[in-house]
């Protein structure tokens, strides 16, 4: 069996989620008579102190129904270069939202209340997109996993406000950001229009994403999804996931943090590594030297029964996530010192 750090996504059910999965109570959701899909969105919304959420089948529908519900055709989406919604959504924003894009160099990722500022058109320009939205990434993909201070995202919500923009927040990982800092999801329901959050990545699900925010955006993200063909039935078994999720596998978060150190002390000493951005949560991303192209150490590490993705030309990502265990990362140590 490889050791699988390509992505947090690649993980099974714990034998607790799957006997919660296969004792639930389901119905049919596109009469919104799934018993489990309603608790999952309630418990979602509660949770975040906003109104209503919708489960969906993954953060890019998560994401792109937010951005359709937010804009109108011709409108412009500041967000950061580096940003999910911009690099690995198909060309969504432009496909599902027929709107323009206004790309931030941030730090790691991170773009400030200044530059969104600054970025703003003027309304009255008839040459310029329409500024509608502004997008943030928590925590940030590309950027090494990094996050936000809380402080710095609500000066952010009062440009928003005072420019009558909507804020998204792409939160496919924001309980690793939580975990980290102690914050707490009611904070972020209450800087927020929109949310995002994915169940299948840290928090172990097999499938699925929440999009919360107001009773009225909700329903019309739901008349969207349905237009996509996003519309599921006994989406119950799934969400029964969810739920299990959010009861049990938050607080462990912090162990993959700790085990995405620990492999950060072990890439130190080799001599292949050039670089390894400051690890903050559970990505590790590193930089070979320009003679090593990532697609061959990435190879290479496959050999040794490591599984990882490239994430640039010279970076290779490692993502920790619940089915990496200690021992795992012991055997790891090992293979890396062998890998050139
Ligand atoms: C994974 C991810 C998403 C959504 O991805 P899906 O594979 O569509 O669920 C969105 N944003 C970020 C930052 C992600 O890492």
């Amino acid at each position: 069996m490889p050791i699988d750090l390509r992505s947090d996504t690649v993980t099974k059910p714990t034998p607790s989620m799957l006997e919660a999965m296969f004792s639930a109570a389901v119905g049919d959701d596109v009469f919104g008579d799934d018993p489990t899909v309603n608790a999952l969105q309630e418990k979602a919304a509660r949770l975040f102190g906003m109104e209503a959420a919708l489960f969906c089948p993954s953060g890019t529908m998560t994401n792109q129904l937010a951005i359709r519900v937010h804009t109108q055709p011709g409108s412009e989406v500041i967000c950061d270069t580096l940003s999910h919604i911009y690099l690995y959504e198909g060309g969504g924003i432009a496909l599902n939202a027929l709107s323009s894009v206004k790309l931030l160099t941030g730090d790691r990722g991170r773009i400030n209340a200044a530059q969104i500022k600054d970025a703003i058109n003027n309304p009255d320009d008839v040459h310029a997109p329409v500024s509608r939205l502004v997008s943030l990434e928590n925590t940030m993909n590309k950027g090494g996993g990094c996050y936000y201070d809380l402080s710095a995202i609500e000066a952010i919500k009062e440009v928003c406000t005072q420019h009558s923009l909507a804020l998204h927040l792409d939160g496919a990982r924001l309980f690793n950001a939580l975990v980290e800092t102690n914050e707490s999801p009611f904070d972020y329901g209450q800087a927020f229009d929109s949310i995002s959050i994915c169940l299948s990545k840290g928090l172990g699900c097999p499938v699925g994403s929440l999009l919360i925010g107001k009773t009225d955006f909700i329903k019309k993200a739901r008349r969207f999804r349905k237009a996509m063909g996003g519309g599921w039935r006994q989406a119950g078994y799934l969400a029964a996931a969810g739920i299990y999720a959010l009861d049990h596998h938050i607080q462990r978060l912090r162990d993959d943090h700790t085990r995405a150190k620990a492999i950060g002390h072990m890439l130190q000493p080799l001599p292949e590594v050039e670089e390894i951005y400051p690890i903050d949560t559970n990505i590790v991303i590193f930089r070979l030297p320009d003679s090593i192209l990532a697609t061959d150490y990435v190879a290479k590490l496959a050999q040794k029964g490591i599984a990882a993705v490239t994430f640039g030309k010279h970076l290779v990502r490692f993502v920790t996530h619940l089915d990496f265990t200690d021992m795992q990362l012991e055997e790891l140590e090992k293979s890396l010192k062998k890998v050139i």
